[in-house]
């Protein structure tokens, strides 16, 4: 029997694994969830003697239960190769108290690599076992790293197109030259006036509205999402925390069984949610340390059990964080309200209508095991001040969030003694100069490029390849429009009227 997956507002909208992927976001705009998340069925023990690839395969069966043994073990090698700069695909490294993944080795150099190497693959499978002869239009918002990622995945996948739209004075300026120099002829970027939510906001009325689907698939075409709303992003996120659980049972650092913090940076909620979901699958989990930036909607939210959006957008040093409407939580209200989709639709509406909701007591009580924080940009600097002095490792302003609110938890809770592993996000290249500045003000006067190779020299770290290909790169995307003409700007670029 097949996993089915369900729409978060609708308990009658469901699909399988591969329909799922396919269309991205339900169609009464809830999120695809699986009614169950299935147990391992191998041993902690036995995962700790396997590789990253392994690993994946006995996550990814369990959750992607309508795609064959053969079409997995061939996204699953197709996606992780020598695109990734480091063999281990995620290595596991010890600082500042906290066993740190590192996963950000992929092409883009963010987490999203890890998931976003992979989709395509499982694209394009779900494709040809549903027959789907349309041609799939990936539509993406992007706070800064999807986008450039996601380009990179999809550039030139036969059968695909892709769309990104970025806030054109929300991303780092590595972030936007990594998007407007893509080359695949497939792709399209666009800078919109407004912020990530607003792009956010516009893809999702796209995916929801009907006409605009008939208009499509009168074209040929048909949306599909790259946005962490998707399952086959979060899957292969899953892989990673029961990887890196496996490397320090491997390393004898904990015992098979043991239970272990995860502290995450988040802003759309899809990473931690993939962690939460890895320990429904038998990773065994103390907490779940959710770490905010200056945009702390998710920590007031933890705190009181109201979530409002209804306060003022902050630009930070960390922007792929910068959210004040984290999508993946709908995932965690709906377990929260005992896989209720009338209660998720209810909250959701009320969200949509006044930008806030309030979880009932009961439903507060079933997320004890999350613990929300934030840090401040100047926090964020004197925690990559504090780490580099300590043993001169270098993190990136997201990974330097979570590393502070990590700090906040052990003196909040005494606990110190949880081993804990903390996803890095992102490498501290692409934000050298938030970081350079951090170490030292100085470095402000420096030029983008100056700055990378300063980090060179600070960091040892080789430049990665993601970095190089930029120095050099024609802009080739020059679109911006406002939040109002998204959909006119997608239906240019696919020709349609
Ligand atoms: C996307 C991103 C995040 C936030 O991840 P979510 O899944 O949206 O919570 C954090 N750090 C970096 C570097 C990112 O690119």
């Amino acid at each position: 029997m097949d996993l089915i997956y369900r729409s978060t507002r609708d308990r009658e909208e469901t699909a399988t694994a591969s329909k799922a992927i396919l269309k991205g976001l339900a169609a009464d705009g809830g999120l695809f969830v699986p009614d169950e998340i299935p147990h391992l069925d191998v041993s902690l023990d036995d995962l700790a003697k396997m590789d990253y690839k392994e690993v994946a395969y006995e996550v990814m069966k369990l959750m992607l239960t309508d795609f064959t043994e053969e079409e997995l073990k061939k996204c699953i090698n197709g996606a992780y190769d020598s695109k990734f700069d480091d063999s281990l695909f995620v290595p596991v490294k010890y600082h500042h108290g906290a066993y740190v993944l590192e996963l950000f080795h992929g092409k883009t150099i963010a987490f999203k690599d890890m998931a976003l190497s992979i989709l395509p693959y499982l694209m394009t499978t779900a494709a040809k076992k549903n027959n789907i002869k349309n041609e799939i239009v990936i539509l993406t918002a992007t706070s800064g790293d999807t986008g450039k990622a996601a380009l990179a995945g999809f550039a030139d996948v036969p059968g695909t197109k892709i769309a990104v739209f970025y806030p054109k004075n929300g991303v780092s300026p590595v972030q936007e030259k990594q998007m407007v120099t893509e080359r695949g002829k497939n792709t399209f970027v666009a800078g919109i006036t407004g912020n990530f939510d607003d792009a956010q906001t516009g893809v999702k009325q796209m995916f929801s509205n009907h006409d605009l689907a008939k208009s499509l698939d009168e074209n040929g075409y048909q949306f599909s999402s790259a946005n962490s709303i998707n399952i086959g992003r979060l899957v292969p996120q899953m892989v990673y925390y029961i990887y890196g659980y496996t490397r320090l049972v491997a390393a004898g650092s904990i015992k098979a069984g043991d239970k272990i913090n995860v502290v995450v940076p988040t802003g759309n909620f899809g990473n931690i949610l993939a962690s939460y979901y890895a320990s429904l699958m038998g990773m065994p989990v103390n907490r779940f340390i959710c770490a905010s930036n200056d945009n702390k909607v998710l920590y007031d939210f933890f705190k009181t059990g109201i979530y409002d959006r209804n306060r003022e957008f902050i630009l930070t040093t960390s922007p792929s964080m910068d959210i004040l409407i984290s999508s993946n939580l709908e995932r965690l209200i709906y377990r929260l309200a005992g896989n209720k989709s009338d209660k998720c639709a209810e909250l959701l509406s009320e969200l949509a209508k006044t930008g806030k909701y309030t979880i009932t007591p009961e439903m507060k009580e079933n997320m004890k095991a999350f613990y929300g924080n934030y840090a401040s940009v100047d926090e964020v600097a004197n925690e990559i001040r504090t780490i580099y002095e300590e043993d001169g490792y270098i993190v990136d302003t997201h990974t330097s969030v979570a590393m502070s609110v990590y700090d906040k938890y052990k003196e909040e809770t005494g606990d110190e003694d949880t081993p804990a592993i903390l996803a890095s996000t992102a490498s501290p290249y692409k934000f050298s100069r938030a970081v350079l500045d951090a170490i030292n003000p100085e470095y402000d006067k420096k030029t983008d490029f100056e700055l990378i190779d300063e980090l060179k020299k600070l960091s040892g770290v080789k430049i990665p390849q993601a970095i190089e290909d930029i120095r050099t790169a024609p802009v080739l995307h020059k679109t911006v429009c406002k939040k109002e003409e998204m959909e006119k700007t997608v239906k240019n670029f696919l020709e349609i009227k």
